[in-house]
């Protein structure tokens, strides 16, 4: 059949479908009780309650046969696993650190490198902070400052590599008279609260030029690495003819050791690890590994775990897959930008983050527009997403930027298929088209830590009805 001549094209999948797993909307009735029932807080709902699950891509990504596989060997031994060997080489060998630390998930990696290196008043920078990054900071009684450059805080900027760090003000930092307080320097790739939005290889030479002549450690929070490296191989000039796996190893060179959620770019439903290049860290880091996670051979995970690691962390250098990943992210947001919805630029590695100001203009801030818009696309058509802004960051401090407000649509790995996306997209459109009768949001419960999890909301007015909605068949092509 005839395509239109400006239909965006989708990615095709470079993999087919070996096990599939039923999904089905709710009614509306029932999609109404649900949100109800769940204090208006979508972290509430359960699994089931939800047609198509864009919450986060940590630990949502189908795994692949061969993973499936390599958990069938799995060696449960408490100590000396053949699944740790492999893990251990493989993660050495993609990397480059020497001593590398499993963990159950990223936030434990977090906590153990935090808690060794940062205390009490110390100042640590990214260029922005992830919430649990972030948690980790303040736990320790240090303060996260996010220095990433003024384009990151506009919606509307082309900039390729959003997520750099601003040198002049990490310099100045240093320099300063706090300079003595910074214990590390973190860069998050991609930067996931700025928009899954990249790191230039320029700019991490940079600060890893500027942090080795202070003598303060670079670390990364790496999870998103390969989606980062396919960036700079895509935009970055002198780039394009390099391997993931190479840009990605010249990352790691720059820098002194790295967190990992696993859940990412590891493709696996859960696992991480801290790595590093000290070895007197390493053996600390381990101390404290045995006291909260377990033994260093597996790290709070089962060892089959760490075989799937291994294997899906090798996957995520696929350059086909990278490119079919990317790829539905691009191709959500030209099927968003058709109907002019609003959405931060360039579109993410990992998702859209729509542009809640632009999309509900008429809802000042402490109606919670984004808790009212993650309700509606909710209400709308069965979708799940997450609000990344004022309920997920506030506390932040006074001298980073106040938090973008956005709403995520993360894109689980290797999960949904073209259809999904273009449902996404007509729902999204749906709530577009009715945004002016969409109303504001009450906070009336609140934990004091990471309170987006758990918090509790009244909408400020009968939310506005709509007509039963129900899958649409995409278009032929
Ligand atoms: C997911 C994530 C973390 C935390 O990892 P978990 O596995 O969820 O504990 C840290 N930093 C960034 C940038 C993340 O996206």
């Amino acid at each position: 059949m005839a395509r239109e001549p400006s239909a965006p094209e989708a990615p095709v999948e470079p993999y087919r479908i070996k096990v599939v797993e039923a999904i089905a909307l709710p009614s509306r009735a029932e999609r109404e009780r649900a949100l109800e029932r769940a204090g208006y807080n979508l972290f509430n709902l359960l699994s089931e309650e939800v047609y198509i699950d864009l919450l986060t891509d940590s630990g949502t990504s189908a795994m692949s046969d061969r993973q499936w596989a390599g958990m069938m060997v799995g060696d449960e031994a408490y100590a000396g696993s053949r699944n740790f060997v492999h893990f251990e080489s493989t993660v050495r060998e993609i990397t480059g650190y020497p001593h590398i630390v499993p963990t159950h998930q990223g936030r434990a990696a977090e906590h153990l490198l935090l808690s060794q290196l940062a205390g009490p008043g110390d100042i640590v920078p990214n260029n922005m902070h992830f919430d649990t990054t972030r948690a980790h900071v303040m736990r320790v009684g240090a303060k996260p400052v996010d220095l990433a450059i003024p384009e990151a805080y506009d919606t509307t900027s082309r900039h390729p590599f959003k997520g750099n760090v601003n040198i002049a003000k990490l310099a100045a930092l240093l320099d300063g008279p706090t300079g003595r307080h910074v214990p590390l320097v973190l860069v998050t790739v991609t930067n996931n609260t700025g928009g899954g939005q990249p790191v230039a290889l320029g700019n991490l030479r940079e600060v890893s030029k500027i942090c080795h002549a202070h003598r303060v450690p670079l670390y990364l929070d790496m999870c998103r690495w390969a989606e980062n490296a396919f960036f700079v191989r895509s935009r970055e000039s002198g780039q394009g003819r390099r391997s993931v796996r190479e840009i990605g190893r010249e990352i790691f060179d720059l820098t002194d050791g790295a967190t990992m959620s696993a859940k990412k770019d590891g493709l696996v439903n859960i696992g991480g690890f801290v790595a590093t290049r000290d070895p007197g860290l390493a053996a600390r880091l381990k101390e404290q590994l045995i006291v909260y996670e377990g033994f260093p051979t597996y790290g709070g995970l089962a060892r089959r775990d760490l075989e799937a690691i291994s294997i899906g962390f090798r996957e995520a250098t696929d350059e086909r897959y990278l490119a079919h990943r990317i790829g539905q992210v691009r191709f959500l947001a030209e099927l968003l930008d058709d109907q002019g919805v609003p959405f931060l630029h360039p579109p993410g590695g990992h998702g859209i983050y729509l542009d809640v100001p632009r999309f509900l203009p008429h809802l000042p801030a402490e109606q919670l527009p984004g808790q009212a818009l993650v309700v509606e696309l909710y209400r709308e058509g069965g979708v799940r997403t997450v609000e990344v802004g004022a309920i997920m960051f506030e506390g932040s401090d006074p001298d980073s930027p106040p938090p973008l407000e956005l709403v995520r649509m993360a894109i689980p790995r290797r999960v949904y298929t073209e259809s999904h996306l273009r449902y996404v997209a007509e729902v999204v459109g749906r709530v577009w088209e009715r945004r002016a009768s969409i109303h504001g949001m009450r906070m009336v419960e609140a934990p004091e830590h990471l309170r987006h999890f758990t918090a509790r909301f009244a909408p400020l007015a009968d939310g506005p009805t709509a007509g039963p909605v129900r899958p649409t068949i995409p278009r032929a092509h």
